[in-house]
C-alpha cells in the first residue's frame, strides 16, 4: 500500500497554532499526525515575529526533504519508513527540526495503520497495560494571580487532581495550594529559567507549598549534573525530558539520577516509533513515563495510547487553554474519569478529524 501524498496544514490560533501532517495512501485512506514546531512569537518576551513564520521551516522540511523520500514507499512498514527518514536526516543533524518533522509523519503512519486495520493504535502497541493514567491540567504562563485562580477553579471543575503552572514566582504555587486545597498535585514548570543557585532558592520555596514536582528547573535543560546537584541539595522531586530528542539523551537523563519523572515530547522525539524504543528504558531505570503534551490533537491522543500501553506511565499532561479559547484543530481535551484519562473511542488514534 504505497504512500501517494503527504500534506501539511497550519491550524492558526492566537495562542497555540498547530501543524497537522496527513499521510495519504494510494486508495485515498489517510492518517493524521502533528509536529512540534516552536513557540509562539513573543512567548519568551522576545521579538514579535510574523504570524506563524516559525512553522514554515517545518513545512519546508517535510515538503522538500521527507515527502520526496517517502512517496511511493509502503505505508504499512512503519519501522522501515522511520529508519529511512532517520538515515537520510542523519546527515543534516537528526535532532531538532528534522526529528520534529519525522514525528509528524510517523504519528500519521500509526493513525493510518489503525484505520487500515480497523483497530485502535494501542492494539498495534500490544494492547492496554492499564485502564487509565492520572492527568493534570497544564496552564499556560499567565504571570497574573487572578487568572491563575480562575483557571485553577475551572480545571478543578473538570475533575483534575493535578495543576501545572508555567510561572517563575513560587508564590503562585502557594496561591494554587490555597485555592485547590491540600490534596491537589501542583507541578511547577519554569522551562529552564534558572541557574543552579536561584533554582535552589526557588525549590526551597516550592517545597513549603508542597509542590509535587519542579520541572526543567535549570538552564540549559541538558545540564543533568546541575539538576542532580539541585536534587541532592534540596530533595525536591524533578521532572524533565521534553527537550531531549535521542535515545542517548534519555539514557543519560535517566542514568544521572536527577529526574524522577521523564517527559518525552512525542512530536519531537520521532513519534510513536521512537517512543516504542524508549519504553524499555522506563522499565530498565524503573522511572515513570509522564508524556509532555501542549496541544490537543494527534500528539495528545498518541500520548494517551503510548501511556496506556506502558506499565510505567504516571501523570499525563493535558494542555489547558484559558476560558474563551478552543484548540485550533477542533479536538477538545478528553473527559476524565476519577481524574484519569482513559482510552478514546475509535480506530487509529481515535480522532474524529476528517
Ligand atoms: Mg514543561
Amino acid at each position: 500500500m504505497k504512500i501517494s501524498d503527504i500534506q501539511t496544514e497550519i491550524k492558526e490560533h492566537p495562542l497555540l497554532t498547530q501543524l497537522f501532517v496527513r499521510v495519504i495512501q494510494e486508495d485515498g485512506l489517510s492518517g493524521i499526525g502533528e509536529c512540534w514546531w516552536g513557540i509562539s512569537p513573543g512567548a519568551e518576551g522576545g521579538k514579535q515575529l510574523p504570524a506563524n513564520s516559525q512553522v514554515l521551516p517545518m513545512i519546508s522540511t517535510i515538503d522538500n526533504i521527507l515527502k520526496p523520500l517517502l512517496i511511493g514507499e509502503d505505508a504499512r512498514q512503519i519501522e522501515a519508513r522511520f529508519q529511512q527518514m532517520v538515515h537520510y536526516a542523519y546527515r543534516y543533524g537528526i535532532e531538532g527540526i528534522l526529528s520534529c518533522a519525522i514525528s509528524g509523519i510517523d504519528l500519521a503512519l500509526w493513525d493510518l495503520a489503525g484505520k487500515r486495520l480497523q483497530v485502535p493504535v494501542i492494539e498495534l502497541l500490544g494492547g492496554q497495560a492499564k485502564e487509565g493514567v492520572k492527568a493534570y491540567a497544564s496552564l499556560p504562563p499567565f504571570r497574573d494571580s487572578e487568572r491563575i485562580r480562575q483557571e485553577t477553579e475551572r480545571a478543578m471543575a473538570c475533575g483534575f487532581q493535578g495543576i501545572k503552572l508555567h510561572e517563575h514566582n513560587p508564590d503562585m504555587a502557594g496561591l494554587v495550594r490555597d485555592v485547590a486545597g491540600p490534596e491537589m498535585a501542583i507541578m511547577f514548570d519554569v522551562n529552564g529559567h534558572f541557574k543552579l543557585p536561584e533554582a535552589i532558592d526557588v525549590a526551597e520555596a516550592l517545597m513549603t507549598h508542597g509542590v509535587f514536582w519542579f520541572e526543567e528547573p535549570i538552564w540549559p535543560m541538558r545540564d543533568h549534573d546541575a539538576m542532580a546537584r539541585l536534587k541532592e541539595e534540596t530533595g525536591i522531586t524533578i521532572a524533565a525530558g521534553e527537550n531531549e530528542f535521542s535515545q542517548e539523551g534519555f539514557y543519560q537523563l535517566m542514568q544521572c539520577g536527577a529526574a524522577d519523572y521523564i517527559m518525552p515530547e512525542i512530536t519531537k522525539i520521532g513519534g510513536l516509533t521512537a517512543g516504542k524504543k524508549l519504553t524499555p528504558l522506563f522499565e530498565l531505570f524503573n522511572l515513570p513515563l509522564s508524556p509532555h503534551s501542549f496541544r490537543s490533537g494527534p500528539a495528545l491522543y498518541a500520548n494517551i495510547h503510548w501511556a496506556l500501553s506502558t506499565e510505567n506511565s504516571d501523570w499525563l499532561e493535558i494542555p489547558w487553554l484559558p476560558e474563551g479559547y478552543s484548540f485550533p484543530g477542533g479536538v477538545s481535551i478528553p473527559e476524565l474519569r476519577d481524574g484519569q484519562v482513559t482510552l478514546p473511542d475509535g480506530i487509529g488514534l481515535g480522532l474524529s478529524i476528517t
